[in-house]
């Protein structure tokens, strides 16, 4: 298979599951930690290493290696597997998804942004996601009336924090994740909120039109339920990690163990909450979005600016999702291509920038 972002929180995982199932790694790709990299290749001997920058091409332990985007994308269009595991963080990884799809490949996909950002136009038959909620709802797809899918949320690093306290939480601060160990843009997105609403949009785009809401359950040890029009409601309990997502989207054969069973009896009790827009201003636009997902696109390139901007320290936490309501209420030309999309994000991004 390819490995897109194998250095990354996911792409590690990936790894480790392709080692367990003896999986061959053809393309191995990342951005710039080639010291993990180097390690990488001597265990999974990829034929091809492509990495961000070419001034690390020196340092990179391979006779074949390439830089840059360009390249990235002729080496998936021309690759022999038949499987791509796209794990970039952000909207750098559409590109790749697209030419996987376009060369006949199939995606396990862990980069959702593709999806929040131009699930309109990609074939969705060709991905396999790699989210937790997304693989607990697949689990409990069953051929019966169903009225409602939930996903659910950790709440993220501030679901506890006094309110007054959050415009001042920092970088630091956003990276205490009560439940997950996750690259650092997600774990922002987690304590924003927009993690869960890119998620009811992945999932709108993956599972079609329907009732889809999310609620908060505080140890993730639910990851989805279905509400059947009958009125059972079934759940998809898992401990919390990416390994069983990630082996199912590998069509590794499920005959062993990947994680031990939640023992409901240590677990004791678990707890629900509303998601709340005092919390997470950004739940304000959730039915909307639902109701027009294409315009994730500006959801999606907002965020990324704004995540930028509070890194470097020029806004504050509440300002992420402040700068994402307003750009939602201020590009509403919605793209009819997947042209159009990449023009919108950079429009987005320039204006917002400045
Ligand atoms: P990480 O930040 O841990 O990893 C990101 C990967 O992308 C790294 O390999 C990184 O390379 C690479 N990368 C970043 N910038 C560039 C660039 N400019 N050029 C080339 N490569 C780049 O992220 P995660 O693994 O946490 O998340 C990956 C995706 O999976 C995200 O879309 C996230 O939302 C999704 N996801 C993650 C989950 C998790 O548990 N972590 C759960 C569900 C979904 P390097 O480090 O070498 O620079
Ligand atoms: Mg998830």
């Amino acid at each position: 298979m390819v490995v897109l972002g194998s250095t990354g929180s996911i792409g590690i995982n990936t790894l480790e599951i392709a080692k367990k199932f003896n999986i061959a790694v053809e393309v191995l790709a990342c951005g710039s930690n080639i010291k993990l990299l180097n390690e990488q290749i001597q265990t999974h001997k990829p034929k091809v290493v492509v990495i961000a920058n070419k001034e690390d091409m020196k340092d990179v332990n391979h006779n074949n290696v390439y830089a840059g985007q360009e390249n990235l994308l002729s080496i998936i269009a021309d690759a022999k597997s038949s499987l791509v595991v796209n794990a970039y963080v952000g909207f750098l990884g559409l590109r790749p998804t697209l030419v996987a799809i376009e060369s006949g490949k199939r995606v396990a996909l862990a980069n959702k942004e593709s999806l929040v950002a131009c699930g309109a136009f990609i074939d969705t038959s060709k991905i396999q996601p790699i989210d937790s909620e997304h693989f607990g709802l697949w689990y409990l797809l069953q051929e019966r009336p169903i009225e409602k899918m939930i996903i659910t949320a950790s709440g993220g690093a501030f679901r506890d924090w006094d309110l007054k306290k959050l415009q001042n939480a920092t970088l630091a601060d956003t990276q205490k994740h009560p439940n997950w160990s996750m690259g650092q843009k997600i774990t922002i997105d987690s304590a924003t909120m927009v993690n869960k609403m890119f998620e009811l949009l992945e999932a709108r785009w993956l599972f079609g039109e329907g009732s889809y809401d999310a609620i908060i359950e505080t140890k993730s040890l639910i990851h989805a339920m279905i509400d059947f029009k009958d009125g059972s409601t079934t759940a998809h309990f898992a401990n919390a990690s990416m390994q069983l997502p990630i082996a199912y989207a590998l069509d590794a054969k499920m005959d062993e163990k990947i994680l031990n069973n939640v023992n409901l009896l240590k677990v004791g009790s678990l707890e629900f909450r509303e998601i709340k827009t005092d919390r997470y201003p950004v739940w304000e636009i959730r039915e909307e979005l639902l109701k027009n997902p294409i315009a994730g696109i500006v959801i999606n390139a907002a965020n990324e600016v704004a995540i930028e901007k509070f890194i470097n320290k020029e806004i504050g936490f509440m300002e992420i999702s402040s700068m994402i309501l307003k750009a939602h209420n201020t590009f509403t030309t919605m793209p009819k291509n997947v042209d159009d999309v990449f023009a919108l994000d950079e429009e987005i991004r320039k204006c917002l920038s400045n």
